[in-house]
């Protein structure tokens, strides 16, 4: 606690899943009242002001008792006190249970959506007390969750069909369309009542039981009888063989790994600075292109930090309270966009020539990312100013005449919203500083770099060829060329 207190201290995450000490035996979590009571103790002691809460609804056996125990244990932990005698404060989080495929409670039923609503409703009367803070999972999405996890093949359909009915990113509350989803499962004649809510047969086959997974379905059959009726099952890394079937004790075998030496501090060390004072920064350029245009500008990022620490590159990292590493892009690529001209700047702790952070970084790289040089950082005088850029359609064809009615305006005003909400007039025709087709079906064009007028090729794609968003998402595009010029 003392270590994970060095770094980050936000939040403090407990996962007791159970309200109750008999549910808890019955999904095998060795953690007891008293455990969780001392923990945060422990916790608020330390200094963390909030404590997270993670439990489950709906687990196989849970009654009205199970939910009683849950709103005792919350309200138990908050009259605890930190040093001060300060009120921590303590977030609930609610998910409905999904049973899960190769695991005890395949055959276990999902509690209905409405029952899980109500047992929502009657923990969020009952939590409702200052210093708690209670949220869930909405019980539709733990519907389809569920119907993932024991689904059959018939699931590749209603895929497709929730697909073309414009179901994406149904993680998000706010793109979720779950009447498109119960259209889709009407189309596929698939009823949730009987693949989600319905209990199976210990003996009847499974979906999945084609699946060797290792752990036999003997052993997960025993386990669910063992559950129901409360009791554990030790754990193999320190206790007994259970022979859940996964060793043959010859090339497969429990290892437990002895926990690495306790660091006496869990910040990285400050830099060494040279006689001047400076750091060693250092400026990479490097290509994104193939199936690399699909990492989103963090996944990126976080593909250059692995990269660098598995190059043995040690960067130096911020000193604030959450310290980060020091790693700064120049551009933030739209998603699906190539490049050939990316820069970021790093911060090294110990001086390394330009040469060896590239001989050593590149083969760390994954396909379609590629360092293309490095140099010494210095404060640049020049501003980039303006982007040479080149698309190619897929499926698509450029025609000439929106480029004529763009030769005879003046002005070419496109509308955008940025990032506080506001609506910005800009004049694509002064932005675009050359343009012209690249037969068959491509097209070169130059923008200028103005980050309070920011014009990407997709603006151009959408206002100047009326392209739809499938055309613009097919599109090839890659960023060429960047152009410096005096800084403003
Ligand atoms: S030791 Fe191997 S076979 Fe035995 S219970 Fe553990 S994982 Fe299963």
């Amino acid at each position: 606690m003392a270590l994970i207190k060095t770094v980050r201290k936000t939040g403090f995450t407990i996962a007791p899943e159970a309200g109750s000490q008999r549910l808890r035996d019955v999904i095998n979590k060795n953690i007891t009242d008293d455990d969780i009571l001392q923990t945060v103790g422990d916790a608020f002691e330390q200094g963390w002001k909030v404590i997270k809460l993670y439990f489950m609804i709906g687990l196989p056996t849970e009654t009205q008792a199970d939910l009683e125990a849950l709103v005792d244990l919350v309200q138990r932990l908050k009259v605890i006190r930190g040093s001060g005698g300060r009120r921590p404060k303590i977030n609930v989080s609610v998910a409905t249970f999904i049973p899960k495929a190769h695991t005890p409670f395949q055959w276990c039923p999902q509690i209905s959506l409405e029952e899980s609503r109500r047992r929502i409703r009657w923990l969020q009367a009952q939590l409702q007390s200052p210093g708690i803070h209670f949220k869930w999972q909405n019980p539709e999405i733990s519907m389809l969750e569920g119907l993932w996890a024991r689904g059959d093949r018939r699931l590749s359909d209603l895929l497709m069909k929730a697909y073309a009915a414009g179901c994406r990113l149904d993680g998000w509350s706010d793109h979720f369309k779950f009447d498109r989803w119960c259209a889709g499962m009407a189309a596929c004649g698939i009823d949730p009542d009987e693949a989600v809510f319905r209990g199976r047969n210990l003996e009847a086959p499974l979906p999945w039981d084609h699946i060797d997974m290792k752990v036999t379905r003997d052993f997960l059959a025993a386990e669910f009888e063992k559950a129901m009726k409360g009791e554990a099952t030790d754990d193999c890394r320190d206790g007994a063989c259970q022979n859940c079937g996964v060793c043959d004790f010859n090339l497969i075998q429990p290892q437990v790994h002895k926990p690495p030496a306790p660091r006496v501090s869990g910040r990285p060390a400050s830099p060494p600075a040279d006689k001047t004072g400076q750091l060693d920064k250092h400026v990479l350029t490097f290509a994104k292109t193939g199936s690399a245009r699909y990492l989103g500008h963090l996944e990126m990022a976080a593909v250059f930090k692995r990269a660098l620490r598995r190059a043995g590159i040690a960067l130096h990292y911020s000193q604030g309270f959450h310290p980060s590493p020091k790693i700064v892009f120049e551009d933030t690529l739209p998603l699906g966009m190539e490049s050939l001209c990316e820069r970021m700047i790093i911060t090294l702790r110990q001086p390394l020539a330009d040469a060896a952070i590239v001989q050593r970084l590149q083969p760390q790289m994954p396909p379609g990312l590629s360092i293309l040089g490095c140099e010494a950082y210095r404060r640049r005088k020049a501003d980039a100013v303006e982007v040479d850029y080149r698309v190619q359609l897929m499926g698509a064809a450029f025609q000439d005449q929106p480029l004529e009615r763009l030769r005879r305006q003046s002005h070419f005003y496109i509308e955008r919203t940025n990032r506080k909400g506001r609506l910005k007039k800009i004049d694509l025709k002064a932005m675009l500083t050359k343009i012209k087709r690249v037969p068959p079906e491509g097209l070169e064009f130059t923008l200028r770099h103005q980050l309070d007028a920011l014009v990407r090729p997709a603006d151009l794609l959408r206002h100047l060829f009326n392209f739809d968003a499938d055309v613009i998402r097919r599109a090839r595009i890659t960023k060429l060329k960047m152009h410096y010029g005096p800084r403003h």
